[in-house]
């Protein structure tokens, strides 16, 4: 494992390093401890170049684009976080309409506005929390999209430099790539995704309904979104709550009393507290339905290193 040398990072970024940062604001579930480093990535290639100087000084790091998929450890991250802030969208709006978008781009943000522009295929998207880079990273999806059905290519920077990857060189499979799957050193610095031409009042109508759907079924505040994998052909959701799971609490997070696979923060929750909740949900599922619940959400930081 390689090992973090602050001086060694403060002289490759001088200003641009942030020492000892807390992270749970950076997260959806508003848990996590501190950073040893942050540092902003405002576009692709900045991405590119502070990935590559990271490398260059064997640093750990993470990338974190909206935090909405990962439980962070209260003891922190011993390493760099690259949070994704590379914004840029160009809309191509020809016969076959397309979008290149930076990967710190939010999925609802970028729905929003091909929607505005007439463009539909990303309605799905609208309510899906996170960046472009973590929805190409663990193919996210909703509301029968994802985006293996939607991704045209990805510029990724490799060890061997800036690369073009075709949808296909990812294999795609359920909320999984072959970048997650065989933690493939690179970051994901663009991606083109493609449109189809539309009605913009449709298209937001479309997405008012997946909001409104979202609404009814999922519970608000802080959360990670869905904990567990969905096994094959039923639902981690319905197990649970059959389980009669719903509503479990231990310390400050509790199984929500609306969606079985939804851990809400009631504040303050530690992480260890949502990893027995997780541990309790897994050994009681298995007894009750002889099911393995698979975790969807990355557990990070320094007790799982
Ligand atoms: C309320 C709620 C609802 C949700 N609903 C859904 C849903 O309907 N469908 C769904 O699929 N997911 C859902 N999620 C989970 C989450 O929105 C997705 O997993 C999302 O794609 C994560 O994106 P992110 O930017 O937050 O990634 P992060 O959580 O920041 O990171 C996740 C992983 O991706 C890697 N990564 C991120 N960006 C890059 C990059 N540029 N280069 C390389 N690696 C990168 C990170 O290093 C990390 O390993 C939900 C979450 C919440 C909180």
């Amino acid at each position: 494992m390689t090992k973090l040398s602050l001086p060694t990072l403060r002289a490759a970024f001088g200003d641009k390093l942030q020492e000892n940062i807390s992270l749970a604001a950076y997260t959806s579930a508003r848990i996590g401890g501190k950073a040893d480093a942050l540092i902003i990535a405002n576009s692709a290639d900045d991405l590119a170049e502070i990935i590559s100087l990271l490398w260059e000084t064997n640093s750990p790091y993470l990338v974190l684009g909206g935090g909405s998929n990962l439980l962070i450890s209260d003891k922190g991250f011993s390493g760099v976080i690259v949070l994704n802030k590379a914004k840029a969208i160009r809309f191509i709006e020809d016969e076959d309409p397309s979008v290149l978008v930076e990967s710190g781009v939010t999925m609802s943000r970028l729905a929003n506005q091909a929607a505005t522009k007439g463009l539909a295929g990303l309605e799905w998207a609208a309510t899906v929390p996170g960046t472009v880079g973590g929805a190409v990273y663990g193919n996210a999806g909703a509301f029968g999209g994802d985006m293996a059905g939607c991704l045209l290519h990805l510029e990724l920077l490799t060890e061997n430099g800036r690369e073009n990857w075709d949808v296909s060189a990812l294999e795609y499979a359920y909320r999984s790539s072959k970048l997650k799957r065989d933690a493939i050193k690179c970051a994901i610095l663009s991606a083109e995704i493609k449109l189809t031409k539309g009605e913009q009042v449709e298209i937001q109508g479309r997405m008012r309904g997946f909001i409104q759907k979202r609404k009814l079924t999922q519970p608000p505040g802080a959360s990670m979104g869905s904990m567990f994998k969905n096994p094959e052909g039923d639902f981690a959701g319905r197990l649970i709550e059959d389980a009669g799971l719903k509503g479990t609490r231990i310390g400050n997070v509790e199984i929500s009393t609306k969606h079985g696979n939804f851990f809400i923060n009631h504040g303050e929750t530690k992480s260890n507290d949502v990893i027995a909740l997780i541990e309790l949900v897994q050994k009681t599922v298995f007894e009750k339905f002889g099911e393995k619940l698979e975790l969807e959400v990355e557990i990070i930081g320094k007790e799982h290193e």
